[in-house]
């Protein structure tokens, strides 16, 4: 495992990242009305790709919810899920579709245990991810609001036990 990746083992620390590109973001929100959408995607794409593809393995779904997974991109599962472990995972913790990796769930549960601002957010229940911002800067889709966007009538579905 490379340098940049054995730093997803240090959630608390990259989530005071999280919080500092939040930040940013929110600041440049502004950026968005003086150059336009697609040039600052333009700008941002790249290094977004470049900083996360070698930390998180990014797969840039466009929607990122790292810092609600104990920074461990949902996307790395075979499955794509986005809500937690399906029935497969192997009493070694490891993935039945492929054996020789570890669940990333387990990795997403472990890693939240260390941290504190957004240790709770892995029992957030997430909507269906959006395949159509995948490709696209989650940095801009942040700062549009569209990663937040969800299918009609999400939300006015009473759940189990609650
Ligand atoms: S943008 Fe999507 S694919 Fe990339 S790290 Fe975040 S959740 Fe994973």
């Amino acid at each position: 495992m490379g340098l940049a990746r054995r730093l997803q083992n240090h959630p608390r620390l990259l989530a005071v990242g999280y919080k500092a590109n939040l930040w940013i973001a929110m600041k440049l929100k502004f950026a968005i009305r003086m150059v336009g959408e697609k040039r600052l995607a333009r700008w941002l794409s790249a290094p977004e790709e470049f900083t996360k593809r070698r930390i998180f393995d990014c797969k840039m779904c466009g929607q990122c919810i790292l810092h609600s997974t104990g920074m461990t991109c949902p996307m790395t599962c075979p499955k794509n899920l986005r809500n937690g472990p399906c029935g497969g995972v192997r009493p070694n913790g490891h993935c039945e579709v492929e054996p020789e990796m570890r669940c990333i769930w387990v990795e997403a549960f472990e890693r939240s245990q260390m941290m504190t601002t957004y240790k709770d957010e892995l029992h957030i229940l997430q909507p269906p991810v959006d395949r159509q911002l995948e490709g696209s800067s989650a940095w801009v889709n942040l700062m549009t609001g569209k990663d937040r966007v969800t299918p009609a009538g999400w939300g006015d579905t009473p759940r189990a036990g609650g």
